[in-house]
């Protein structure tokens, strides 16, 4: 057997997903680098993107970021309790009816989004009789999160209603950063110009990953990159600059040489077109390797030139590629196939899928045998 022993998996699961830590702090350096004269925050919602907040926040922590975003209260309480009291926490969603004193005794900051969730955090404040500290997020066009222009108008009207609350930052999202030069861009920048000449608020945010990568004037005094610390690609137009993060490799259970005519998978989608030899790789859509990139991309075997098709269905446990030609003996039971990784970028394996980074990574779930690499100081 010709196999060197680390390509073999020798572990109890499907897969094997390694996570780059030194990756996701030399990206974040980046990034502030990028944006110098703006404070480099860390969004870590969703788990980190799915690559695990408990490693990878105080990856970010140890490389200098202070500032982190989650989406929901309970994460702002997870992340607390991994951080400790050295980092602003700040709570993209906002505040569910009734939780505001959640939000005070772990110290988050919530991203008030509505006159309704100022009302709930000032009445906490005055319940409490001390100013509360919050974000304050302004809606310039995607319709999604934050006051309405109208809500605006309100509170310039009635500055009572932020009495009792300390805006430390005012925030709005950008809806088509990726793409440069989409006139939303210039758009939403010009709304959020407005509302920085009508309020005195101390500091502004608009940028998320893929703003950074537009004009400095978008930088203002925060950005808020997430996707990009964990190598996707801010830009749907340039080169990635981003380091990759994760390696993913799966496993091959079995090889099977298959006449022409033999079909494989459910449905009997694929029919061998050659005499053809078949690995099944234990990696399937419950381990977010989507159904929908069935028959479609590859997978790489280290030291082989060119790549192994995907074919056939993605079944919820399994895949399998064409590894026709391959000498069997570099297929033995156990040997890892680079699904993503250096060779197979992130953003390959979305597009075969159908979809993007963000969402890959999100999906990949807790199956796969997980290590962390590359933890800097
Ligand atoms: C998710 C999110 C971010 C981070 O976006 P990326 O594109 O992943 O960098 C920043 N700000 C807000 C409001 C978000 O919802």
């Amino acid at each position: 057997m010709t196999v060197l022993p680390d390509s073999v998996l020798p572990d109890g699961h499907g897969g094997r997903l390694r996570i780059d830590l030194g990756a996701i702090a030399a990206n974040w350096r980046a990034l502030s680098e990028r944006a110098s004269g703006a404070e480099c925050a860390a969004v870590v919602k969703a788990n980190a993107y799915g690559l695990g907040m408990e490693r990878v926040a105080p990856a970010l922590h140890a490389a200098g970021a202070r500032s982190f975003f989650v989406a929901h209260l309970a994460e702002g309480v997870a992340l607390r309790a991994v951080l400790g009291p050295d980092a602003a926490i700040h709570v993209l969603n906002g505040i569910p009816p009734g939780t505001a004193a959640r939000f005070d005794a772990h110290a988050l900051l919530p991203v008030l989004n509505s006159l309704n969730q100022v009302a709930e955090w000032s009445a906490l404040a005055d319940a409490l009789g001390r100013t509360l500290p919050a974000a304050l997020q302004f809606d310039t066009g995607m319709s999604r999160f934050g006051l309405s222009p109208a809500d605006a108008d309100t509170l310039e009207r009635e500055p009572w209603r932020l009495e009792r609350v300390s805006v430390i930052l005012a925030m709005s999202h950008l809806g088509c950063a990726d793409t440069p030069d989409h006139p939303a861009n210039t758009q939403q920048r010009a709304a959020f110009e407005g509302l920085r000449a009508r309020f005195a608020f101390p500091r502004w945010s608009l940028a998320a990953s893929s703003g950074i990568f537009l004009q400095s004037a978008f930088h203002y005094d925060l950005v808020r990159p997430g996707a990009a610390l964990y190598g996707v690609p801010p830009s749907a137009a340039r080169p990635n600059p981003m380091r990759p993060v994760i390696r993913l490799e799966g496993r091959v259970v079995q090889c099977r040489e298959i006449p022409a005519g033999a079909w494989v998978g459910y449905g009997a989608t694929h029919v061998a077109a050659r005499d053809s030899l078949i690995a099944t790789v234990a990696v399937g859509y419950a381990d977010g390797f989507l159904r929908a990139g069935s028959g479609r991309g590859a997978a790489v075997l280290p030291g082989w030139p060119g790549e192994l098709p995907i074919i056939g269905r993605i079944s919820m446990d399994c895949l399998a590629v064409d590894a026709t030609g391959v000498d069997p003996a570099l297929l033995p039971e156990g040997a890892a196939l680079e699904l993503i990784g250096p060779t197979r970028r992130l953003e390959d394996a979305a597009e075969a899928a159908g979809t993007i980074g963000y969402e890959m990574l999100t999906a990949l779930g807790a199956r796969y045998g997980r290590t962390y690499e590359g933890q800097g100081s």
